[in-house]
């Protein structure tokens, strides 16, 4: 095959397969921005889950807060009534407290009352090392006075949440604000299984104040729960519906950040990490929580469509079908091609053999009245163009008849051949012809000749020398021939016919001289 036509099948092919890749490419790309988008949006579905459960559950607070609006004094039966009404309702809190503010007159009233139902019961606060012993002299405290549920948070009754200086700065602002707080996250170990909690309090006024400073006068106290991160999260109605993404809660208010809540479904291995999504959740209770999401390699793949993979193999395949047919038919061609030159060459062959044997005599060999007229006719034009003389030479065989008539036509045709082949040798340029004119004559053309005679001679001396017996001839007893001659130097316009004329007049006169001789006019 041709290496040019090689060269473009083989471009052809490599633009064919770089298109079904790119578009290939294209189809996955789109695609993975479809899962992207995806991705986003179910992560938001998630956080804004979240946010709902999670202001859902400060609803608990509000209930606390609707009960020491409606009563200035709530009993202990009253709150656990209450509270453990709400905590059924509500499986994400693990404990609902009143923190009654405390001045340092009222401390031992409070610690009295308390004691009426559990003896052993103080304002505690923690030492250095942990240790919970009684909380010191000062002149605020925040005792966890009531709590639901008791069993599992002992530790906690009595103690004095201003004990801790984080904590009552942010007792402080939710006191001075009016609204609800959540502190940075603590651990909780129940049943073995540790999570991370919130505490939020959410303060109780006498009255309605207004500003802050009547605010931080009017404190009657907060209503605390205590709110499990994980179970929030996953209880949050949306959870089970977005299988396959990693999800990290973080609290950005803590210093250094924390993490809330870890859901890993994968490990990273199986975790596309050129996938993430970041996003803050609104404030929770003044804390800002950011959620961290990656999708696992399973939820890639679920999404995932054979359409790339399937339009490059398409692709694939019709390049090469296309290659594949190219070459056949590349191939093809060349063959083609191949036959159509070998008998482009054999009908040339033809062609050129047909024209010999248009312009041969068929007996002799030699050239036919045909090529006489062409030739003739070539010559002249020449001689014209050239200024050149032209001669032609009439030979016509003596007694011919008589020939026949005493040896058979067969002899004649024989004798014919004869003296054909020796009027054709005896010539020496290759411009000249000698022809059969018809019969049994002969013509011989002379292009650029001025004298004939001496090769009329010949001939004539030549045909003499065969000695091909002729009984009954009266010239001689063996074949002899009676030539005529003519030369003209041709003229523009002049016809061709007049140098046959010549010709044919000088032979008519070497027969009337006698035959066997050469004449001119
Ligand atoms: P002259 O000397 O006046 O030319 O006498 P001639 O007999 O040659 O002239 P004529 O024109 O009477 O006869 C020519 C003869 O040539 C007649 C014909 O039979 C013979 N002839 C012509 N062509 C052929 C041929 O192809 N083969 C044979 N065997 N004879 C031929
Ligand atoms: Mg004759
Ligand atoms: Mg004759």
């Amino acid at each position: 095959m041709k290496p040019l036509s090689n060269f473009r099948i083989t471009i052809t092919f490599l633009l064919g397969l770089a298109s079904s890749v790119i578009l290939a490419w294209f189809f996955y790309t789109a695609e993975s921005q479809a899962i992207n988008t995806e991705f986003n949006s179910d992560v938001d579905a998630q956080l804004f889950s979240i946010e709902k459960e999670i202001s859902l559950n400060f609803e608990a607070l509000y209930a606390i807060k609707g009960l020491y609006d409606s009563s200035d004094n709530v009993t202990a039966s009253e709150f656990n009534r209450f509270a453990t009404e709400v905590l059924s309702r509500y499986p994400n809190i693990q404990a609902l407290e009143w923190v009654p503010r405390v001045n340092k007159i009222e401390r031992s009233k409070i610690e009295l009352e308390r004691q009426q139902q559990y003896p052993h019961f103080e304002i505690t606060e923690r030492d250095p090392q942990g240790k919970i012993i009684r909380a010191k002299q000062r002149n605020e405290y925040f005792p966890v006075y009531y709590i639901e549920p008791l069993t599992g948070n002992e530790p906690t009754f009595g103690f004095d949440l201003a004990s801790n200086t984080e904590r009552l700065k942010a007792l402080t602002q939710s006191r001075e604000t009016g609204s609800l707080t959540a502190s940075s996250s603590i651990t909780l170990v129940q049943d073995n299984i540790t999570q991370q909690a919130f505490l939020a309090f959410l303060p109780i006024y006498h009255g309605m104040p207004t500003t802050a400073e009547k605010r931080y006068s009017q404190l009657a106290g907060f209503a605390l729960g205590i709110f499990k991160i994980d179970d929030l999260i996953n209880n949050s109605t949306l959870n089970t519906s977005i299988r396959g993404i990693n999800l990290t809660l973080i609290d950005e208010t803590s210093v250094p950040t924390k993490i809330l809540h870890s859901r890993q479904v994968s490990n990273i291995s199986n975790t596309n990490t050129s996938i993430h999504y970041m996003k803050q959740l609104n404030l929770i209770g003044g804390r800002q929580w950011t959620i961290l999401a990656t999708p696992s390699k399973g939820y890639i793949y679920e999404r995932r469509s054979s359409t790339p993979l399937v339009i490059f193999l398409l692709g694939f395949i019709i390049v090469s079908y296309s290659v594949v047919n190219s070459l056949f038919i590349a191939h093809h061609a060349e063959v083609i091609q191949k036959a159509v030159e070998e008998r482009t060459f054999e009908l040339k062959k033809a062609q050129q053999e047909l024209e010999k044997i248009s312009m041969q005599d068929g007996l002799t060999g030699i050239a036919n009245r045909r090529h006489f007229d062409i030739y003739l006719e070539q010559e002249w034009a020449h001689s014209i163009r050239e200024q050149q003389p032209i001669s032609l030479i009439m030979i016509d065989i003596d007694y011919f008849k008589q020939f026949n008539d005493t040896y058979g036509h067969l002899a004649g045709d024989h004798c014919l051949k004869d003296i054909a082949y020796q009027l054709h040798s005896t010539l020496r340029r290759t411009t000249d012809l000698a022809t059969r004119y018809g019969g049994e004559e002969f013509a011989i053309i002379l292009p650029n000749t001025s004298d004939a005679y001496i090769l009329s001679e010949l001939c004539r001396e030549n045909i003499e020398n065969l000695h091909i017996p002729h009984s009954t001839s009266k010239t001689a007893n063996h074949v002899t021939i009676s030539v005529g001659f003519g030369t003209i130097f041709p003229k523009k316009g002049a016809s061709v016919r007049e140098l046959i004329i010549l010709a044919d007049k000088a032979l008519y006169k070497a027969k009337k001289a006698g035959r066997n001789t050469v004449c001119s006019l």
